[in-house]
């Protein structure tokens, strides 16, 4: 038997999947590797066996510390000389780690990137043969994304000081470009890139329009997943607890999470919710990284995440035990309005922030299977999922040429400067006090567009913004224009298909007790 199968056996398996070992071959020929795949995708068992094939001591560095511990321990009753240098020794520990790995005791050491960076620790390793350095959650080295740590930026220099020694990148991200980013950042330009399927059947995507969230919400709990433990995600902090209070009040058992909770109350809130089957978790993105809990059935989107890739991770929290899952994501015009200014106006955020969140909005208004369409987004070729809600719903798809092209017109009248409501207050030629404001019922348009609804219209700017056809002004106040892609709009030159969409149903609490 070869030192690979043995090695597999002492770790308690008995096959390699077909990524896990072209990541072992190539690390144990001494090359880099980065290896993205999903949580659960078996990442671990790449560093620790070939860790254990090469030579030397494997250094393995993530920024989770409870999951390193419990991986050495787990190691350890496997009789694998696996440990864990955490800042916690005492100097007696201290020395005896020093003694062992002289002595060549251990074959696999965990640290936290704060302490592989210390100079003396760097002096330190430089006296040892080293087998490998592991970079888990590597996406934390990445400048954008969301990811970043701090303590993860000098990881780069690792290259330049073992040249020798190869590394191993993991990451659970999807995104090619965070991918590349990695990549750059720990200077691994020659590495093989390995990529796994990313697809969660399991997960049953729903995306809706948003009207009366709140009630929205109760229909899909009591409806969909009456009784099932989920995650509901919100920006604001204030609406986190406000709606696991109002959740309660329902006598729903409802726990909050946000940044700004004290690290007493998240960990009671988390423990609670990992704890309690049925608990329902309102919480901010913080509630995130490293959270593992198997029976997640459900996550809700009540505002719209930041990339398809934040989209993609926080519903991927449920159904981690590969059962079926439910996401429900609820949105409206007002929700893309908001989060474009919020990346507009926060001066920290750059370009590619808000190419992400444009990317989103296709996502979301896209024609077609919305799990195929994420992962199409991943560059991950799929058939329809048969369960979305568009895979589920023969509704028909509409053509909206005339209504673009009224608006679009609409547009280039008032300059750009009319909100959306007020130009759809036009077309349906509302007599109201603002429109009379501003002379409304002169244009032409004026009540030229009652073929539609509003919300309908409202379905259609959305489609417009999401693919670029309205260019949304970068400044305070309101402005838009139309571009050359909606000129061929107007010329008649090009054609607007587009689903046709459904509002989610409601409950109201009043109908809760019967
Ligand atoms: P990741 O680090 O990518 O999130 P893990 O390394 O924790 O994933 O592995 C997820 C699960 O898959 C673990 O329960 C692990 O025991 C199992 N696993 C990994 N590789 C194999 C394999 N080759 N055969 C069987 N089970 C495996
Ligand atoms: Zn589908």
């Amino acid at each position: 038997m070869n030192l690979k199968k043995q090695t597999l056996l002492r770790l308690g398996y008995s096959e390699y999947r077909p990524l896990q070992e072209q990541a072992i071959d190539a690390l144990c020929s001494g090359r880099d590797v980065l290896l993205a795949a999903p949580t659960g995708g078996g990442k671990s068992l790449v560093y620790q066996s070939a860790g254990l094939i090469r030579p030397g001591v494997a250094i393995i560095v993530s920024p989770l510390l409870s999951l390193m511990s419990q991986q050495v321990e787990l190691l350890n009753k496997k009789g694998i000389r696996a440990k864990f240098l955490n800042s916690t020794l005492n100097p007696g520990e201290q020395d005896d780690l020093i003694w062992a790995l002289r002595y060549e005791h251990i074959d696999l050491l965990y640290l936290s990137p704060e302490k592989l960076v210390q100079p003396s620790v760097i002096g330190f390793l430089h006296s040892f043969e080293l087998a490998l350095f592991a970079i888990d959650e590597a996406h934390c080295i990445s400048q954008w994304g969301g990811f970043f740590r701090p303590e993860y930026s000098q990881l780069g220099q690792l290259k330049v000081n073992f040249p020798n020694v190869p590394i191993v990148a993991l990451t659970g991200t999807v995104d090619k470009a965070n991918i590349a980013s990695i990549q750059q950042s720990l200077q691994l330009s020659d590495c093989l890139v390995l990529k796994s399927s990313f697809d969660r059947a399991n997960i049953h995507i729903q995306i809706a329009q948003k009207k009366k969230a709140k009630q929205q919400i109760l229909y899909f709990l009591h409806h969909e997943v009456p009784g099932k433990t989920g995650i509901i995600y919100c920006r604001s902090r204030k609406k986190t607890e406000e709606l696991a209070s109002w959740l309660r009040g329902l006598g729903l058992p409802s726990r909050c999470y946000h940044a700004a909770l004290s690290e007493d109350e998240k960990q009671q809130n988390h423990t609670f919710f990992a704890q309690q089957p049925g608990t329902i978790m309102v919480a901010t993105t913080a509630y995130g990284m490293g959270i593992d809990i198997a029976h997640v059935r459900f996550v809700v989107h009540l505002d719209l995440p930041n990339s398809p890739e934040a989209y993609f991770q926080e519903i991927g929290r449920a159904g981690r035990d590969g059962k079926p899952a439910n996401a429900l994501l609820l949105y409206g015009l007002q929700d893309m309005l908001q989060a474009q200014q919020l990346v507009t106006l926060q001066s920290s955020s750059s370009i590619i922030e808000s190419q992400q969140l444009q990317s989103l909005f296709k996502i979301l208004e896209n024609r077609g299977c919305r799990r195929q369409n994420l992962l199409k987004h991943f560059d991950e070729d799929s058939v329809p999922c048969g369960h979305c809600d568009r895979c589920l719903s023969s509704k028909s798809e509409l053509n909206m040429t005339i209504a673009s092209q009224k608006l679009l017109s609409l547009i280039y009248h008032t300059k750009g400067l009319q909100p959306f409501a007020t130009l759809i207050q036009i077309l349906l030629g509302k007599k109201t006090k603002s429109l009379s404001l501003i002379k409304g019922d002169t244009f032409s348009l004026f009540g030229k567009g009652k073929e539609i609804s509003e919300s309908q219209w409202k379905s259609v700017i959305r489609h417009l913004i999401a693919f670029d056809y309205i260019t949304i002004g970068k400044s305070h106040i309101f402005n838009v224009h139309i571009n050359e892609k909606s000129r061929a709009i107007l010329q008649g030159k090009s054609q607007i298909i587009m689903p046709s969409e459904h509002y989610y149903p409601i409950l109201q609490e009043e109908q809760l007790s019967t």
